[in-house]
Parts: structure tokens; sequence; C-alpha cells
């Protein structure tokens, strides 16, 4: 199995089980999870929970239950899967904690048209004057890989396979986010 198609799997059946019940409680579509890279076996995964704290990003949330662990490997040996690019505050929490990658879903140009959730490209912007993509994904700290353009490299029949699966879980995404915007005139979460 390669990369692309196990980190959908994860996606698919551990991450969005949790998404659908926190956007249930008026959170964000926001979800993540951590693999072992000798593997890909999984070590935890979780969902936005803003509700409860605004910086309970996806990412947060799941690196918070990562160190909550008894027994937790070193990052070194890891992998970051994030559905969503980070924010600017996710991205600094998963380099703080020592990982070497991350690996993404929905780029933040998806997750401002797709989602109606602009603010990671405004936060670029306005903290720090770069345009869309113009943060850098290979830097000294981690290479940032989008799990779209490594379906796009893979070889038929596969491609063909994980494309549809791609579609699928687009469409999940689609009827949470319709729920999530449905829902958020009645949170307090001040950058909903
Ligand atoms: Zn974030």
């Amino acid at each position: 199995m390669t990369i692309a198609a196990r980190l959908l799997d994860v996606i698919d059946d551990d991450i969005l089980p949790l998404t659908e019940r926190g956007v249930g409680a008026g959170n964000k579509v926001f979800g993540a999870a951590i693999l072992r890279k000798s593997d890909l076996s999984l070590v935890i995964a979780g969902t936005n929970d803003e509700t409860d704290n605004p910086l309970l990003h996806g990412e947060i949330n799941t690196l918070n239950q990562f160190y909550g662990l008894p027994d937790r490997p070193p990052t070194s040996e890891l992998v970051f899967l994030t559905t969503h690019e980070p924010c600017t505050l996710c991205m600094s929490a998963i380099t703080w904690a020592g990982f070497d990658n991350y690996y993404y879903f929905y780029s933040h140009e998806d997750s401002r048209d797709s989602f109606a959730i602009p603010h990671d490209l405004v936060i670029l912007k306005e903290l720090f004057g770069l345009e869309p993509g113009g943060y850098r994904r290979t830097n000294a700290f981690w290479t940032a890989y989008s799990i779209p353009e490594l379906i796009e490299s893979e070889d038929e029949p596969l491609r063909g396979e994980l494309r549809a699966r791609q579609q699928r879980i687009r469409d999940r995404y689609q009827t949470l986010s319709d729920q999530y915007q449905e829902s958020k005139g009645d949170n307090d979460i001040p950058l909903s």
C-alpha cells in the first residue's frame, strides 16, 4: 500500500467519524492524525474542538491528546496527517513538536473556496505579508506534502482508484461543511 492510499484510509475510517461528531456539536470540519513511519499504523486521530477552546484546532487537539499518551514514540519516527493544510498556529505547533513532515488533503485555497474559511490565508497575508502559496513547504524543519499531488503521481490503475476515493471523501466533507456553515451563527468562536 502506498502512503497516499493509507492516508485516505485514515481520513475515511479514523478522522471522519470523530469529525462528524464534532461538527454535530458545532465545531469546524478540521481533523488530524499521527502515524508511525515504519508501518503507517495509527497512533492517534483527533478533530477540532473550538467550541471548547478556540485554540483547539484539529491539529492542536490531536497533539494535546498525543502528549497525554502514556507511551508515545518520538516525533522523528512519525507522520503527521492533517485534513486541511495547517494554519500558522498549527504549522508552528507541528514544528515545535519536532515533526519533519506533514501531509494535507485540502489546500489553504480549498479551505477558502470550498469551506468558506479564509482565515489561514488572511493571517498569512496580514501577519507575514504572504500571498497564497507563499510560505516555504520545504524548509529546515519539515517538508509539506499534498495528498492530491501524491495521488496524481501514482500509476494506473491505482491512480483511478485513489481519485474515486478522494471524491467520496470530498463528498463527505461537503455535507459536513454545509452543516457547520448552517450552525455557526450560534457559536462564539472568534474566527468562525
Ligand atoms: Zn490551525
